[in-house]
């Protein structure tokens, strides 16, 4: 069985997620290349990997949870990566290798290849009739950093069903629905699309809610009014936008620890990528790219997303 599990990026989810993993009682060696996120999860009991190589080296399972999509090669494909060079034709260790980074599904197709052409470094150890090499799932998460700290997540699963079978007990220590979308890369569609609509939908309600504000209504009764009617929606019942209105969520410390504006902006334009490619038209997406790099360029970039609220409509919370 698989028991050994490799750790990569240990940011704002990947801390909790990995967090989880040592609670469900899993062995766990951890990479980042930001060395307090690794002494934060000594002190909580894994063990340090010095680069991915070494993380590998120790796993039968390998997850990463990285920004973007050229952290993604850098950590796979890189001199010290998990495959351990940029051919992709080495021996490894882990079996299985799940990517929870949300990147462009055309780098995870380009990872997927390069870990099937690996061997196992040990074969008599892992392969049944059905599993010939290593392989690559990729499982995008949703539902933020509450979700990755109660072990709540939504992964959106691409990839092959049998190193989803695999990979459940890992996935089900981290999160409570698991959707298998298709073959590799279509984990990856599914979350574009799900962060597009929410990219859309927080703008919305931060529209919404500064313009009632505007108008002399308090924000926890018209929020109220917005979850029991049909305006109701996550960016409006679980991340509101406004400080005050909903606790432990980032608009309530100052928009930090959560879904930086940075990462929802790299979203949104592989989303209007992917549309280019194919021929979808996407006007909404355009808009809301346009706001969320303007809160960039006012120095909102580390900044949680819903912070929108405060910096294209000027809202002052309740
Ligand atoms: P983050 O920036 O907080 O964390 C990323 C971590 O990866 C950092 O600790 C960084 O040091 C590390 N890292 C980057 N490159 C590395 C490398 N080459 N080697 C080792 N470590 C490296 O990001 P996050 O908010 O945790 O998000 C991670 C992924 O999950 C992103 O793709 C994001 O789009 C997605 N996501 C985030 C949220 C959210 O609410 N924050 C929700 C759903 C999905």
């Amino acid at each position: 069985t698989l028991k050994n599990v490799g750790f990569i990026g240990l940011g704002n989810m990947g801390a909790r997620m990995a967090s989880n993993l040592l609670s469900a009682g899993f062995r766990l060696v951890v990479h980042d290349r930001n060395v307090a996120a690794v002494d934060e999860m000594k002190a909580k009991g894994a063990l340090e990997g010095r680069d991915p190589e070494e993380v590998a080296s120790q796993s039968d399972v390998v997850i990463t949870m990285l920004p973007s999509s050229p952290n993604v090669e850098d950590v796979y494909l890189g001199p010290s990566g998990i495959l351990r060079s940029t051919h992709g034709y080495s021996n490894v260790r882990p079996v299985l290798l799940i990517d929870a980074s949300t990147i462009d599904p055309m780098t995870t197709k380009k990872v997927a290849a390069a870990v099937q052409r690996s061997k196992l470094a040990d074969e008599s150890k892992y392969l049944d009739s059905r599993w010939h090499h290593p392989l690559l799932l990729d499982t995008p998460v949703s539902g933020g950093i509450v979700g990755a700290e109660k072990a709540t997540l939504t992964f959106m699963v691409g990839g092959e069903t049998v190193a989803l079978d695999a990979a459940r007990p890992f996935l089900s220590a981290m999160g409570k629905s698991i959707v298998h979308c298709g073959s590799t890369g279509s984990g990856q569609v599914a979350k574009l699309c799900n962060n597009l609509a929410l990219a859309i939908e927080m703008a919305a309600v931060a529209e919404a809610l500064a313009l009632g504000q505007k108008l002399g209504v308090d924000l926890r009764v018209l929020s109220g009014i917005f979850n029991t009617s049909s305006a109701r929606c996550w960016s409006s019942d679980t991340y509101n936008p406004v400080p005050g209105v909903l606790e432990n969520i980032p608009a309530s410390r100052g928009y930090g620890g959560g879904f930086a504006t940075r990462l929802m902006v790299k979203d949104i334009s592989l989303a209007l990528a992917a549309g280019k490619e194919a021929g979808a038209v996407i006007p909404l997406g355009a808009k809301v790219l346009e706001l969320y790099t303007r809160m960039i360029d006012g120095g909102a970039s580390s900044k949680d997303f819903s912070a929108i609220y405060e910096h294209i409509y000027g809202g002052a919370g309740v």
